[in-house]
Formats: structure tokens, sequence, C-alpha cells
């Protein structure tokens, strides 16, 4: 499953820093081997290309390029240099390409104090959401949290839109146009998608039209994905069980929540109603 293994992925993600072997300056300018779980703030290391940097630091010596993408998804190495904040922040995890660096720890094992490393962890964050989500082609670029339910911004990652009137292809983003939709639930919470489904103009016949998106119909305020799971549990159980279980609208769910989400165009003012329907 999805959600498994996502958080395998986390795991190894983890054990690779806590198991890195580091390489310890000592006064005398030599260095010893010590398990990176060993590290301590303040102490001073050494790393050379190839190694794995054993601990969030500040670069203190040496100009070198480091490898971020295992943390950033970013895989155009980074210029890592003494001074400034940005350049001379190291994050464990992330591999030395070339050269080496003298760093100074910056955190305790297993902590994490500055900010370039916070925002990584962020990116860690939406990158395993995205996957946890498993919808192709689309990113999770912002994670809210309600008491109902997780609340994801998402983007389509396609540039471009298919006229649906003479099937040219335009990039000419013509509206913005954001709604909440509601997706299966990840790790036991609700999921709604801010989406935002674009409009598009035509450059041959001029015309404006909104994006096909492949997992969601248009004007819909659920996925597809979110119907077919409620459709199931309709076969297996019965429509007002089934809207009380999902926190559908209780107000006459035969006639006006599980039955309309299957007609084809379901009328957009529901939107705000399922998007609160889980608080009462
Ligand atoms: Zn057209």
């Amino acid at each position: 499953m999805a959600e498994g293994r996502g958080k395998a992925q986390a795991d190894s993600l983890r054990s690779t820093q806590s198991d890195t072997v580091a390489r310890k300056l000592l006064p005398d300018n030599t260095t010893v081997e010590v398990s990176s779980t060993e590290l301590h703030k303040g102490e001073t290391i050494k790393v050379i290309a190839g190694d794995i940097i054993p601990a969030d630091g500040e670069v203190i010596e040496g100009v070198a390029s480091v490898d971020e993408s295992a943390i950033t998804g970013e895989s155009a190495p980074v210029l890592k240099e003494p001074g400034s904040d940005v350049a001379s922040s190291v994050t464990g995890g992330t591999r030395i390409l070339s050269d080496e660096l003298i760093i100074r720890v910056t955190a305790e094992p297993g902590q994490t104090v500055n900010i370039v490393s916070l925002k990584s962890r962020l990116l860690i964050v939406k990158r395993e959401m995205t996957k946890l989500l498993n919808l192709p082609g689309v990113l999770v670029e912002k994670i809210q949290e309600t008491e109902g339910a997780l609340i994801l911004s998402v983007k389509v990652q396609k540039k471009t839109g298919k006229c649906p009137r003479c099937g040219h292809t335009s990039h000419r983003l013509h509206q913005n146009q954001r709604h909440l939709v509601r997706n299966l639930p990840i790790c036991n919470r609700e999921v709604m998608l801010y989406l935002n489904r674009r409009r598009f103009k035509c450059d041959y016949c001029k015309k404006p039209f909104s994006e096909s998106l492949d997992f969601v119909g248009y004007k819909k305020n659920f996925t597809h994905r979110y119907a077919h799971a409620v459709t199931k549990q309709v076969i297996h159980s019965d429509v007002i069980n089934v809207a009380k279980n999902n926190k559908l609208t209780t107000e006459d769910p035969k006639n006006r929540t599980i039955s309309t989400e299957f007609l084809p165009t379901p009328k957009l003012t529901r939107l705000a109603r399922i998007g609160t329907a889980g608080s009462g």
C-alpha cells in the first residue's frame, strides 16, 4: 500500500542519518571515526567527496558542491562555503560531491535547529504526502490541518490544457479557479484537496476553456477514487449508513448526498456544505 511505502522511505531516510560514520576533527588536526549518533553540538567534523554529511552543521572551512536531492528533491548540486547563512548551512543526510569541508555541528543527534534544515524537512513532508496521495502528475504544495480534515493544496504538473472545442493545446493561462475536492482519507484523516482547475485561452479558436483533469470530473467536489469507494460501500451497506460513516450530509442523505454524488452535474453550491459536513 502507498501508506506503507511512504513510511518505509521516511524510516530509511532517518536510518541513513543516524547510522552515518563521521570523521571527528581532533585538536591536532587528525580525525577519528565515530558514529554520527555520538556527535555533539559544537564539535568539528571533516567530510570529503562521496561522504554522507552526518549531521546538520555550518561550514567553517572549504568549498564543495553538495547533493541535497535526498532532502529537497532538487537534483542540481549546491555550492557550500563558509560565511553566508544559506551557503554555509549543511543538512545531515545530504552528500558531498567534490572536495572537502570542515563543518561545525549545529544540532545534537536527532535534533534540528537551523532554518534550512526545517525547510528541508517540510519539503520531505510534502514529498511524502505527494507519494501517499498517489495521484500521478499531482504535487502537494501546502498542508493545512483542521480539526476535521487535512487540506492539501495541490498543483497539477502539466502546463497545458487541451481545448475541448477544437482540440488544440494551449499554454495560455486565462484564470485560476481554486476549489475544494474531497478525496480518500490518508492515515485515517479525512482529506480535502484544494485544487486549481485552470482556465486556458485557446490560441486557435480564441475561447477560454477549463482544463480537464483525469482524477476529478468537471464541477465535481469529490475525486473519482472517492466516488468509487463510496459506491463500493453502498453496495455492501445502505445509503443512510454510508452517509453517516462518511460524515456526508445527514439531512435527507438518500436524496441529497449519495444519490447526487453520481449524477452528471451536482450543484456547485454543495461544495461548501461538503466542506463543513465533518463538523456536524
Ligand atoms: Zn480551441
